[in-house]
């Protein structure tokens, strides 16, 4: 049984981030568990994707650049 949950912050959309078209990741959960899935193309991330992207916010690499939460949320 995998319980995943995002960390940080309520996290349920990852705009452009699919790691096969580009396209808008979610997360939800079914009768099965939770599971990110693409809106566009339908693509679902296996467990470790999935947990790379609720940990680090993305699937990409990251050079330590700089960090990609732009649209700061907290209060
Ligand atoms: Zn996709």
């Amino acid at each position: 049984m995998v319980y995943l949950s995002p960390t940080n912050r309520e996290a349920r959309f990852w705009l452009k981030g699919c790691p096969r078209d580009n396209g808008d990741l979610y997360f939800d959960r079914d009768m099965y568990g939770p599971f990110v899935s693409c809106l566009q193309c339908g693509y679902y991330l296996t467990d470790n994707q999935m947990r790379v992207l609720m940990s680090l916010g993305t699937l990409r690499e990251q050079p330590h650049a700089y960090s990609p939460q732009e649209n700061g949320n907290r209060n």
